[in-house]
């Protein structure tokens, strides 16, 4: 993990941020596969695993570690598409990494309350 490292976040806690700058389009990070769940297999999982699990091109996947860190924004700085983040703007150095959860789907039928700090936030989240 030469690219972004784990660090506190002022978002949640922990949070992902780059070590170098990034160019729009770039893949931030590739996602770690070895993790893939079926629908049933989820409802067996720990509560607090549960968050990790993402739908994402027709496949549940168990996030890992460092992808976990990644914190939510309504103005989010990557987006998930063929099982990377890639980057939606230029990523400068030191910035942290973040993703917009909602495109991800209902997947828990949970709506929890965002503290992403954006002027864009839409205040509510639908897990
Ligand atoms: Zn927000």
């Amino acid at each position: 993990m030469v690219d972004v490292v784990v660090k506190k976040s002022s978002i949640e806690n922990l949070g992902l941020f780059a070590v170098r700058d990034f160019k729009k389009g770039e893949v931030v990070l590739r996602w770690d596969l070895s993790h893939e769940l079926q629908k049933k297999d989820i409802i067996k999982l720990p509560e607090k695993e549960k968050k990790y699990v993402s739908f994402h091109e027709g496949k549940y996947i168990l996030i890992q570690e460092p992808s976990r860190y990644i914190n939510h924004s309504c103005d989010a700085n990557t987006k998930a598409e063929h099982f990377c983040d890639i980057a939606v703007r230029d990523i400068k150095k030191g910035e942290e990494i973040t993703a917009d959860y909602t495109e991800e789907g209902d997947l828990l039928g949970k709506t929890v309350p965002c503290h992403c700090g954006s002027k864009h936030c839409k205040k509510d989240l639908r897990l």
